[in-house]
């Protein structure tokens, strides 16, 4: 089931004369998108979490599948999953082992920008790995806590933020925002100033 024909990297409508069973655009893209295959931290690739996903946000197996954020047998090895064709890119399933992702929507300008809301947030995570989102405008802040179950959390200035800690995936990037470092560590105290 392949449901997009858009750059895995850009997410710009892939030329005519793409080979059909191409991912990326043009060699750029690739590129890119292999360097940021590389910076997932560990922490991540080595739990067997990985799906694939459309460009509307459907949750499909390495195969194509439909897959579920609750069912493992839809889950794959990120080895298998960085290299499957199927639907526009990655995807990691939280299911409550500790790993956290905190979604921060709109939380950059035009320019790539953190606004001060996410800003705050981003400084009070230092040290753990954060990536920008498909859309370019969203950051992932990925690192280890607890909270009972995914909840949003509405900020100002149009931008929310919402935890997730199971029974949920998150499209990863892997594009690593500004420096911050390739591993996850704790961000119970974000989280706990967030609820
Ligand atoms: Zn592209």
């Amino acid at each position: 089931m392949k449901t997009t024909r858009d750059c895995e990297h850009c997410t710009e409508p892939m030329p005519l004369t793409a080979r059909r069973h191409a991912r990326y655009c043009k060699p750029a893209c690739r590129a890119a998108a292999h360097r940021a295959a590389r910076t997932i931290p560990a922490e991540l690739t080595s739990r067997p979490r990985w799906i694939r996903h459309t460009a509307r946000k459907v949750p499909l197996t390495v195969g194509g599948s439909v897959a579920s954020s609750t069912d493992p047998s839809t889950w794959s090895r990120h080895r298998d999953a960085a290299r499957s064709t199927a639907g526009a890119g990655l995807g990691f399933v939280l299911d409550g082992d500790g790993v956290v992702c905190l979604d921060l929507d709109h939380a950059l300008d035009e320019q790539g920008v953190p606004l001060p809301w996410a800003q705050t947030i981003v400084d009070a995570a230092a040290g753990t790995w954060v990536e920008t989102s498909r859309s370019g405008r969203g950051m992932h802040v990925w690192g280890v806590g607890q909270l009972p179950h995914g909840r949003r959390i509405a900020v100002g200035g149009g931008g929310s933020v919402e935890l997730y800690a199971d029974g949920r995936y998150i499209a990863v990037t892997g594009r690593t925002f500004g420096d911050t470092p390739r591993r996850l560590v704790d961000v119970q105290h974000v989280i706990d100033a967030l609820l």
